[in-house]
């Protein structure tokens, strides 16, 4: 970070969620961020104009590149980040794509793992092999796996920690040494753990991605996605993102700005949510496993406390019985939204083969350790006493 955010040194997230971007008034004293609906911008000289046109004066000139309302929301991400520059995108993916698109080039190597983003997967396997780019994916725990395959060389490594849907987590530091030993630039996907958990530029990424649909917009009704970290890399990705035009817009970017003021109150109530729940989870007989980073037993805790504050609001957790059980408990579940997605207030359950790894086959949920009968589940800010009585209630009827 510049000299200029010296004043977000010593502010812990929910004072900079609030207030950074927002500290300088608004069109006629307005205390709330104004929704610029404006394409265009217009200047009462072409001196002034041209000024903008070149950077050398703050301003905006068409909707498409920037936009005030979307530079708040940019500006709360890459204060919370702690980042040098932020650009944002219409959805996650739309960051994924394009940070992807911007450092790779034909006859590049990527390497990665098998459990990214179903999206981010279908990038790797599916769309950039037709540029000539090279995708290596990894065993997602097998870090020696890993570090051997970035030795033989590679332009990016790309992680994402904790993982979807079964919460594997990987150790940032250790596989970001590596690269940065190659010269390889690291991208981490920070959705799942935000960054009231988890801080990857200061584990030593270079660029870190969001869906911003997920826990920073929080309430499960604006899509957005956002880039933050080193700003020469975010001033390319930004470069191509204003000629291929994946922008977010305004009215998204003012909810996702709304939204994201209470981050730090809403994870802190998910982390605490979602470890009990866990715990209740692993000690009931209907259940097979429970797959959360905050469980002594999940065979990445060590790593995940060391890297995290605080280990999320998603967990997964299987049945005795399979799908069929799954279905039963599911139906009777209530005060929950059976739907994709995650990270909003409200709690929300799916079984990752209707869901997420729906185009898998069941051999390859099995190779990634996916069984049937599993549910993922994103812990709403509920009391916990209600939720836990919903959860108890839909299983004592297996
Ligand atoms: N990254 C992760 C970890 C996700 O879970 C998702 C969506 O579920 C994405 C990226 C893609 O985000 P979006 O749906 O906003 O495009």
């Amino acid at each position: 970070m510049s000299d200029r955010d010296n004043r977000w040194l010593n502010k812990k997230p929910g004072t900079k969620a609030v207030w950074s971007g927002e500290t300088e008034p608004f069109f006629q004293g307005a205390t709330q961020v104004p929704v610029v609906h404006s394409v265009t911008y217009a200047y009462k000289d072409v001196d002034e104009w041209f000024d903008v046109a070149i950077g050398r004066k703050e301003g905006h000139i068409y909707s498409r590149n920037t936009n005030p309302t979307v530079h708040v929301f940019e500006e709360k991400v890459r204060i919370l980040e702690n980042a040098d520059a932020a650009t944002s995108f219409a959805t996650g993916m739309a960051a994924i794509s394009n940070t992807l698109f911007t450092l790779l080039s034909p006859n590049q190597r990527v390497v990665s793992i098998k459990d990214t983003y179903g999206g981010t997967s279908k990038m790797f396997l599916e769309f950039l092999p037709r540029f000539g780019i090279n995708v290596q994916l990894c065993d997602t725990t097998d870090h020696e796996a890993l570090e051997n395959e970035i030795k033989k060389g590679c332009r990016l490594l790309y992680l994402e920690s904790p993982t979807n849907p079964t919460l594997k987590v990987m150790d940032l530091r250790r596989l970001i040494k590596a690269a940065h030993q190659i010269g390889a630039i690291v991208v981490v996907d920070n959705t799942f753990a935000t960054p009231v958990n988890q801080k990857p530029l200061q584990l030593g990424a270079d660029i870190v991605v969001h869906s911003a649909t997920k826990f920073l917009g929080g309430h499960s009704d604006a899509m957005g996605g956002v880039v933050c970290g080193n700003k020469e890399l975010v001033e390319q990705i930004f470069h191509f993102r204003e000629i291929n035009g994946a922008t977010l817009d305004a009215m998204s970017a003012y909810l996702l700005s709304r939204g994201i003021k209470t981050l730090e109150l809403r994870v802190q109530r998910q982390n605490d949510n979602a470890i009990e729940l866990a715990r209740f989870l692993q000690a009931h007989s209907k259940v097979e496993d429970v797959f959360y980073p905050g469980l002594e037993s999940h065979p990445n805790h060590l790593i995940a406390k060391s890297q995290m504050s605080g280990f999320g609001g998603v967990l997964a957790f299987s049945l005795k019985g399979g799908f069929e059980k799954v279905k039963l408990m599911l139906n009777k579940l209530e005060f929950v939204h059976l739907a994709a997605s995650l990270g909003s207030v409200g709690t929300l359950v799916g079984p990752p083969k209707v869901t997420s790894h729906v185009e898998t086959s069941e051999e390859e949920r099995k190779q990634l350790g996916i069984p049937e009968g599993l549910i993922r589940c994103s812990v709403g800010i509920e009391n916990f006493e209600d939720l836990k009585a919903n959860f108890e209630l839909a299983l004592s009827t297996l």
